[in-house]
């Protein structure tokens, strides 16, 4: 738990979230400014303020957040039509909150553009 940061507020409960998934090493919540019809955020437990801070100590951790956003897609009925998982890391990126997090945008057919 990092003192400032509005995730683990979140992960301690401190902050309410619109839930949709929780595990030992995960949680998930609907974005509260939503991109897409579905906005899934995905975020570890442990505090990692981004990519640039992930060591090789976190590969599981961020494969299992991987893997835990498919499945929240399919729950969340995205499977067939698809979906995008988007990772920002920084300033250049417009990375807005320092606790990595994994959004999953779906529910309508999604700019061609990466940028
Ligand atoms: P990023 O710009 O990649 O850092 O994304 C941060 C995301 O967190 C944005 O899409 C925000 O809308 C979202 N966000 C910020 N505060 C909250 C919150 N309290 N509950 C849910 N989503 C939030």
């Amino acid at each position: 738990m990092t003192q400032d940061c509005i995730f683990c507020k979140i992960v301690a409960g401190g902050i309410p979230s619109n839930q949709v998934y929780a595990d030992e090493l995960v949680i998930a919540f609907h974005d509260i400014s939503p991109q897409a019809p579905t906005h899934i955020l995905v975020i570890p437990r442990k505090h990692i303020s981004d990519m640039n801070e992930a060591s090789p100590q976190d590969q599981a951790l961020l494969g299992h957040m991987m893997l835990c956003a498919s499945k929240i897609a399919a729950d969340a009925g995205l499977a067939e039509r698809g979906y995008r998982l988007v990772l920002n890391t920084g300033p250049d990126a417009r990375q807005s909150v320092f606790h990595i997090h994994l959004h999953i945008l779906g529910g309508r057919r999604l700019s061609g553009q990466m940028t």
